[in-house]
């Protein structure tokens, strides 16, 4: 019984003189060949040019600090168990009388690392998050020569407390909406910087 139209019948017939010495075949192959010659080239002068990226690019990961410059993770590891490349590890440390301004709750991480060989920026460290922390963002993670270098410590992740990065990018305005609830408003200027 026949269930789809699209089965091909072969040829059988014997091959031309034409056919058996490829000729054609291989004038065919030259002309498209040359063709590309006089077509624009894809390719592009990077680093001094870069392509547009699309608005959902998952790229480095930032760590977010609050709306007073505290930093937002409480090293609760859910990330690192949502990731599925193993690529997350982290040390929990207790914050001290008078780190009020350092760490936002009780319990940090005073080491995170973020294994960039590892990840497949899939984003789902962002999505297990409940303290709206973690985030992927437009930037490019850079090449390195050596592997232990891949290895990104808080010094790369940890957002700079003068220098705010935008994460808004690939939110839908439903999310940014709900995410102007005070304690998620992790994109305003930070208020006062100790
Ligand atoms: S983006 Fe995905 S792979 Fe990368 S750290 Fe997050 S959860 Fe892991
Ligand atoms: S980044 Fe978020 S999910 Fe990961 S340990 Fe910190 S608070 Fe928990």
């Amino acid at each position: 019984m026949q269930l789809t139209n699209r089965r091909k019948v072969v040829s059988n017939k014997e091959q031309s003189f034409a056919e058996k010495i490829y000729l054609p075949a291989i004038v065919k192959g030259m002309a498209i060949t040359f063709s590309h010659l006089f077509k624009k080239a894809p390719t592009i002068d990077y680093p001094n040019k870069t392509r547009p990226m699309a608005p959902v690019y998952r790229g480095q990961h930032v760590l977010k600090r609050d709306e007073n410059g505290a930093e937002r993770c409480t090293a609760c590891g859910m990330c690192a168990v949502a990731c599925p490349a193993e690529a997350i590890t982290m040390e929990s440390g207790e914050r001290k009388k008078g780190e009020e301004h350092l760490y936002r709750e009780e319990k940090y991480a005073t080491i995170y690392e973020i294994n960039m060989l590892r990840c497949i920026f899939c984003g789902l460290c962002e999505e297990a998050c409940p303290k709206e922390a973690i985030f992927l963002t437009d930037r490019l993670v850079d090449t390195d020569y050596e592997r232990r270098d891949m290895v990104y410590g808080k010094d790369k992740l940890v957002e700079k407390i003068d220098q705010r990065i935008d994460v808004s990018k690939r939110q839908t305005p439903e999310v940014l909406e709900f995410k102007k609830i005070p304690g998620l408003r992790h994109n305003e200027l930070y208020k006062k910087i100790k």
